[in-house]
């Protein structure tokens, strides 16, 4: 049976390493103020920001929250956006995705001051990634490389298969697995699904992030390997449940993320955790 990779209990210790950071930084006059925009009134992005706001409270991060109507306009949503860059008490910006279909996300993640970028999404953010230069990294990738780290799985020499190939999970972590010296192998919808299940039986680290449920199964894991499941599905009767079928991975794998309690606590986590690297960047202290 596999290791269960316990996320929630990483998470509160990146949390408590967070909060005495910014305790550290306020002892010296640094605020870390936090803002969050939400437009509009999608339930599932206002659950994130307010579990967000929570994160912050406990981790003595002051917050902003800004609660825009979904008829925002772009030009209103970039004003905001200048006044935060302007702000010297903020450190932090996080605008919510999903942005109503009217709005250019592009531009308004390109808006945000790339310092206070603490999802890590900004071009200049993603090309430091690639560069292999220090910066803020995007919450997921960078909280899975916590948890290989903390269970003691070092990337260097293993096959990596990430299956998915967005730019805020997929690439970035093909990035930072490729900067730990894994070889990378990334899967994407266009790849060969009669390929797809001897791809990932090559992984020493198998990243599922495609949001299909349970697509990866038992048998197409390595006997040993350690299975990160990025995935926050609905399975057939609405349950929460990721990419991987746990029932019959935790049979093969080496170790295993569950689905709740994995890497959704640790990307929670890593926020608060680049909040404080934010005020360090912004104040000379990196
Ligand atoms: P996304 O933007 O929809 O990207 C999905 C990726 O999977 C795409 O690259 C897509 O390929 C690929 N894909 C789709 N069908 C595939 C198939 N049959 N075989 C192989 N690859 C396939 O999703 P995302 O934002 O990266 O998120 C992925 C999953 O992680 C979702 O379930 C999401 O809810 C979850 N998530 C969880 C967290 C967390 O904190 N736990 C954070 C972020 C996301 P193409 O590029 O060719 O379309």
């Amino acid at each position: 049976m596999a290791t269960i990779i316990d996320g929630k209990k990483l998470a509160a210790e990146v949390r408590e390493r967070a909060a005495a950071d910014v305790a550290d930084l306020a002892a010296r006059g640094i605020a870390c103020g936090l803002a969050v925009v939400l437009v509009g009134d999608d339930q599932g992005s206002a659950t994130y920001v307010r579990a967000k706001l929570r994160d912050c409270e406990e981790c003595g991060i002051p917050s902003q929250d800004y609660k825009l109507p979904a008829s925002t306009s772009q030009e209103e949503l970039m004003e905001l956006v200048q006044r935060l860059n302007a702000d010297a008490g903020i450190v932090g910006i996080l605008v919510q995705m999903p942005l109503p279909r009217h709005l250019d996300e592009e531009a308004v993640v390109a808006a945000i001051d790339p310092k206070k970028d603490v999802d890590g999404f900004h071009p200049e953010n993603l090309g430091r990634l690639v560069r292999g230069l220090p910066g803020l990294r995007p919450c997921t990738p960078a909280g899975i490389m916590e948890m290989l780290d903390a269970y003691g799985i070092d990337p260097a020499g293993k096959n990596a298969v990430i299956v998915g190939r967005s730019s805020i999970v997929g690439k970035p972590m093909s990035l930072m697995l490729l900067a730990q010296n894994a070889t990378i192998s990334v899967a994407h919808s266009h790849t060969d699904p009669r390929e797809l299940a001897r791809i990932c039986q090559s992984a020493d680290i198998l990243v599922a992030a495609c949001g299909i449920p349970k697509m990866i199964k038992g048998p197409w894991i390595k006997p040993g390997a350690t299975v990160i499941d990025v995935g926050m599905d609905r399975d057939e009767n609405g349950k929460l449940c990721g990419d991987v079928d746990f029932a019959s991975a935790e049979l093969v794998a080496g170790a295993i993320t569950p689905v709740p309690g994995g890497v959704g606590p640790m990307t929670r986590a890593m926020l608060m955790s680049n909040v404080a690297f934010a005020a360090k960047l912004q104040n000379g202290l990196i």
